[in-house]
């Protein structure tokens, strides 16, 4: 498990981490999504006993980053953002100099190594140099290191950053494949990874944490009444007629027309949920309910609206229901989203 209690980090004149606190629970795979910039880093960074914070703590299976600095590194993978590797040996070279560096004796180091070659699909470049490998495969040989000394927590600073997407995918499933049995932290700027890969996502945005939460709650948080997308075969007028009279519905809007089927947008109250009474109304009439959709805003939506350039084009404040946990948000929402 991690535990990171009001960490802080400034570099002169940045605040770069700005009084993070969160858990990952074990066997949680939970992600720091935000813009480049936002921190993510130097947050890792921190975690993994690289930089000293500024303030703050964060205890890494049951040990503090500092006073046990030893104790988390055996517990610890780290897959660093640039995955440094040793560029003139060979792949196994490289796994036998890291499990001799990690203290493995010679059997678990075979076995180990083993293991891991399975697990990140490497046999196909076992005698081939670093420097000739692909970026896909050094990726996978960074994750095969951070994982020889089988620890239990693993830290992933933009695990996908510069693969194709079939690289990503394959990444991506090596991540769930761990997860049974690591508790992973990683970090990403982009957000459809960090919707496939993780269960809890934390939204980290100028060093704070703006919002936090499964996929779905994160959707939830979505500003504005529910709305619900409606197609029905029947009488336009009618219908519309109708639908205005179904309790908890407090606006219906006609859409158009698809095949001779009106569409209406309907909004209800918030909490409210009129999807059981508009099919009820479309049984008594004996209209044909071609569609009954809940719409949510997709996450895409609620990041961009948590990182938005302040006065930007598209909106200059986050919505009411987006805002972050913490009661001092500060400042404004910054820059927008880069490098995506
Ligand atoms: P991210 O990983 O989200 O892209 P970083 O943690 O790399 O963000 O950077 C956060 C902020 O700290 C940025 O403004 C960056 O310019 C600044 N920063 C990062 N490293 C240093 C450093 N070594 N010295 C000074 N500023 C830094």
């Amino acid at each position: 498990m991690i535990s990171v209690q009001d960490l802080t980090k400034r570099y002169d004149d940045t605040l770069a981490v700005d009084g993070i606190s969160f858990e990952v629970q074990a066997g949680e795979v939970v992600g720091l999504l935000g813009p480049n910039g936002a921190g993510k880093t130097t947050a890792l960074r921190i975690l993994t006993g690289y930089l000293p914070p500024t303030s703050g703590t964060a205890h890494l299976a049951g040990y503090d980053i500092f006073e046990d600095s030893l104790e988390v590194r055996r517990r610890v993978g780290y897959l660093a953002e640039t995955n440094p590797l040793y560029e003139d040996f060979s792949v196994l070279e490289c796994l036998e100099i890291i499990a001799r560096l990690r203290g493995l004796s010679p059997a678990q180091s075979r076995r180990r190594i083993q293991e891991v070659i399975g697990l990140c699909a490497l046999p196909e470049v076992m005698g081939k140099d670093v420097t000739h490998l692909s970026k896909g495969y050094r990726q996978r040989l960074g994750l095969a290191l951070a994982i020889l000394h089988d620890p239990e927590i693993l830290i992933l600073d933009e695990p996908t950053s510069g693969l194709d997407p079939n690289q990503q995918r394959e990444v991506r499933d090596l991540i769930q494949a761990l997860k049974t049995r690591k508790t992973v932290l990683l970090s990403t700027h982009i957000l459809s990874e960090a919707q496939v890969s993780c269960d809890r996502i934390l939204i980290i945005h100028r060093g704070k944490i703006a919002a936090s939460g499964t996929p779905q709650e994160l959707q939830r948080l979505s500003a504005g009444p529910p709305q619900l997308s409606v197609q029905i075969r029947g009488p336009a007028q009618a219908i519309l007629a109708g639908l205005n009279g179904v309790p908890g519905v407090t606006r219906v809007t006609l859409r158009g027309e698809d095949g001779g089927a009106p569409r209406f947008l309907l909004e209800a109250a918030p909490g409210a949920d009129p999807r059981e009474a508009v099919f009820n109304l479309a049984v008594q009439f004996r209209w044909t309910l071609l569609e009954l959709k809940m719409e949510t805003a997709s996450l895409e939506e609620i990041f961009r609206q948590l990182t938005i350039e302040e006065g930007g084009a598209v909106g200059t404040s986050p919505s009411p229901g987006l805002r972050p946990p913490s009661p001092s948000r500060g400042e404004g929402w910054g820059e927008g989203v880069k490098g995506q």
